[in-house]
């Protein structure tokens, strides 16, 4: 029986234990999955105690996947660009991270039928999620990607960092919002906005309006399933889509990862979705 985990703080509201077990069950593995509580300073000593007590590898989320980048041996091409790591591997002596954040979104994406190949890109929010989503939104073909980020500072850095080819940046006035997506196909949220649990909302929404022709608008958030932003985008006829796809890929590709075999996707969806039935 391999051991497998999840790592974060807090980790108490993480739904990988549910979407994992329902998932390994339906693949037959021979595998079980929990949850730990590790500190933000003890990503190293984690690592250590992990190996010692033989688990086969685990998912990180905040605030570890940054920390584990420079304690692993090989890091994937995507681990490598993004500097994170939410897969660990511990094969042996070897310790493989890889992050399936970024593949995770695009093939939810994909499901909504929201393609990228010529699309520009409204994207909201510079945070953790913004990058991965930036990075594969280029590689898949965007033409023209502009974030908004309430925070000049961070927008700029991400900017920066992902290559600014292509980029351009703005903050969240109404004006910009608006200029923005009329020249927009897709607008994916990656702010925390309409969230479940936090205090703060989209002030104003007009700019959906702007959206070219049949728009998309992906939200990366999925509880509530239907945020306002989504909510207002349907009901101006824009195609829709929350984070949950999203949540669920991310999960199938690092079980993946750590089974070291390709498992049938389809399959994993549906035992994920049926698990997350009621939870999310
Ligand atoms: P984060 O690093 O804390 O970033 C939060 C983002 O939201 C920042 O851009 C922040 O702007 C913006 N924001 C927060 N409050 C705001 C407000 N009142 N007004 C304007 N902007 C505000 O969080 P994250 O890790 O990127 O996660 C963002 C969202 O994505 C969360 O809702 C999370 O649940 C979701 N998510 C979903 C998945 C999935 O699998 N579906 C995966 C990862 C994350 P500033 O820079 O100005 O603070």
């Amino acid at each position: 029986m391999r051991k497998l985990c999840v790592i974060g703080d807090p980790v108490e509201h993480s739904l990988s234990p549910l979407i994992q077990n329902a998932m390994i069950k339906a693949a037959g593995l021979d595998c079980t999955y929990g949850a730990q509580r590790v500190a933000g300073c003890d990503t190293a000593a984690w690592l250590l105690q992990a190996r010692e007590e033989g688990y086969a590898g685990f998912n990180a989320t905040m605030p570890h996947k940054e920390h584990l980048v420079p304690l692993m041996d090989e890091l994937s091409e995507d681990a490598k660009l993004f500097q994170s790591v939410n897969t660990v591997c511990i094969r042996g002596n070897h310790i493989y991270g890889h992050s399936t954040d970024g593949e995770g979104f695009l093939q939810a994406l994909r499901q909504a039928g929201m393609e990228l190949e010529g699309k520009n890109v409204l994207v909201l929010g510079a945070g953790g999620a913004a990058k991965p989503v930036m990075y594969k939104l280029k590689q898949a073909g965007a033409v023209k990607i502009v974030v908004a980020n309430r925070t000049p500072e961070r927008v700029q850095a991400l900017c920066k960092q992902v290559g600014e080819e292509g980029m351009d940046w703005c903050d969240f006035s109404r004006e910009n919002l608006c200029r923005s997506a009329a020249q927009s196909q897709l607008v994916i949220n990656c702010t925390s906005l309409g969230m479940t649990g936090t205090e703060g909302q989209f002030a104003d929404l007009s700019f959906l309006q702007e959206l070219k022709g049949e728009g998309g608008v992906f939200d990366l958030i999925y509880s509530p399933a239907q945020t306002k932003l989504l909510q207002t985008a349907q009901e101006l006829g824009h195609k829709t889509a929350n984070g949950l796809g999203m949540l669920i890929w991310q999960g199938i590709y690092s079980l993946e990862q750590f089974a070291q075999t390709q498992l049938d996707g389809a399959a994993m969806e549906a035992a994920a979705r049926q698990a997350l039935e009621g939870n999310v």
